[in-house]
């Protein structure tokens, strides 16, 4: 086989065989196919798309390139949550305790953040002496024990894609559905549970900026995890402004808190609970959603929820007197308010840049190595459809540094007051499965 066939085979739109995508799979992997031949491969992809099987295949081509995780020590249906990625997006947090108190065994491997705030890990690492980089045995031990258990991602976790995605960033070729689908699909079938349930973000802090674009997405994940025997569900959800009113590591922790107490915002509460119902719809605990959606209110108001993340907490090493009082989690020295100089109503919240704003008060990495500062971040006083009045708070920025002005202006530009009530937002747009 020869690379330039293979391109001139995409780029007129052919489909490419399993034994061709492994061989460029395994050649890009090892070297042996340089850059710029992949560069022109996936720009090809770009233009022409890939059918169902090729997609399949590639995205076992990127999990065979390195190791899979093996859960059969565990008991039980294994079900994993995957999201797109969003900005306030805490709600792993709330479901790992949610499923993991009605008997399913969550064993998640997460990953740290590049962007606007950290990721699981990080956010969990804001609760002082958590641990993430438990040993394999004691893993396997507490999701069996406990049902739940929170790692790092292991570094040698589909290298082909992590290769592939670094080319991509720099070739404009990230916002490909193919890939994207068959990247996320490559990590979470390799992190070696039985069913998977995707959030798949829609809006302005989200890959996928239109209904169409997002269920095509959502739809390529199903079929992939379908051809691959693992049940997969894909659950459409709003982006258009961040996830309930906290943004940042400590800050997401707490607010996390407040949606297990039962005193979460509606849209962070939606969601998380519409994602632990079809996890356990998934996992074969319950059969109705309504009657999971009911059951997870009620673990929530009888004040199960928290006891079960402060079990989590408590067998990862955290201190869970943080728990008790979250106000002891990390707080930074300075809190800018910051207030309208209209009245209206919010008419809108741009998501990413409040993210960007979060990423330089400290609650983000802008490169790979940078430390991140759990005590910064963002309070969205105000959120899309709220009456705001003259010099009324609108958000606050929560940081260590003195400097801010770049955050200040990333801020700003997120929100624009208008004289008329928007519509209400939909939390969940769709479900595929
Ligand atoms: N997240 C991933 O892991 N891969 C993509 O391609 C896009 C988002």
């Amino acid at each position: 086989m020869r690379m330039v066939d293979l391109i001139q085979k995409k780029k007129k739109g052919q489909c490419l065989t399993k034994d061709e995508i492994n061989y460029i799979v395994d050649g890009y992997t090892k070297g042996v196919i340089p850059d710029y031949q992949m560069s022109a491969f996936l720009m090809a992809i770009y233009f022409e798309g890939m059918d169902k099987d090729e997609i399949a295949n590639l995205t076992i081509a990127f999990v065979k390139s390195g190791d899979q995780i093996d859960l059969s020590q565990i008991d039980g249906i294994k079900v994993d949550k995957h999201s797109t990625g969003g900005v306030g997006d805490k709600i792993s947090l709330i479901v790992i305790p949610l499923v993991a108190y009605v008997g399913i065994p969550v064993a998640k491997m997460s990953g740290r953040g590049l962007g606007h705030t950290g990721g699981t890990i990080d956010k969990l690492e804001a609760i002082e002496g958590f641990k993430t980089d438990l040993s394999n045995e004691e893993f396997i031990y507490n999701v069996n024990k406990y049902k739940m258990a929170v790692v790092g991602q292991t570094s040698n976790l589909t290298p082909a894609d992590k290769k592939v995605y670094g080319l991509r960033d720099v070739t404009s070729t990230v916002d490909s559905i193919p890939l994207i689908a068959s990247s996320i699909m490559s990590k979470k079938i390799a992190a070696g549970a039985d069913c998977i349930v995707l959030d798949v973000k829609i809006g302005s802090g989200a890959f996928m900026k239109s209904l169409e674009q997002a269920k095509e997405l959502a739809q390529t994940m199903v079929d992939i995890g379908k051809s691959l025997n693992k049940k997969t569900i894909a659950i459409i959800t709003n982006m258009n402004q961040p996830l309930g009113h906290e943004i940042g590591n400590a800050n997401e922790v707490r607010e996390a808190i407040e949606v297990l107490k039962g005193k979460g915002s509606e849209d962070e509460t939606t969601v998380a609970l519409t994602i632990a119902s079809y996890m356990s719809i998934l996992g074969g605990i319950f059969s109705d959603f309504n009657e999971a959606y009911d059951e997870f209110t009620e673990i929530i108001k009888s004040g199960k929820a928290l006891e079960k993340f402060k079990e989590l907490v408590k067998i990862q090493g955290g201190n869970t007197d943080l728990i008790d009082d979250p106000d002891k989690l990390p707080q930074s020295k300075y809190h800018y308010e910051v207030k309208s100089t209209y009245e209206g109503y919010v008419y809108s919240i741009d998501a990413e840049h409040i993210g960007l704003s979060a990423m330089l008060l400290g609650a983000g990495r802008q490169k790979k190595e940078d430390l991140i500062d759990y005590s910064a971040g963002i309070t969205l006083v105000k959120k899309i459809g709220d009456k705001v009045n003259l010099n009324e708070t609108l958000y606050i920025l929560h940081t260590n540094l003195k400097n801010v002005e770049d955050a200040k202006i990333a801020a700003e530009k997120a929100y624009k007051i208008s004289d008329t009530q928007p519509d209400k937002l939909e939390y969940i747009y769709e479900i595929i499965m």
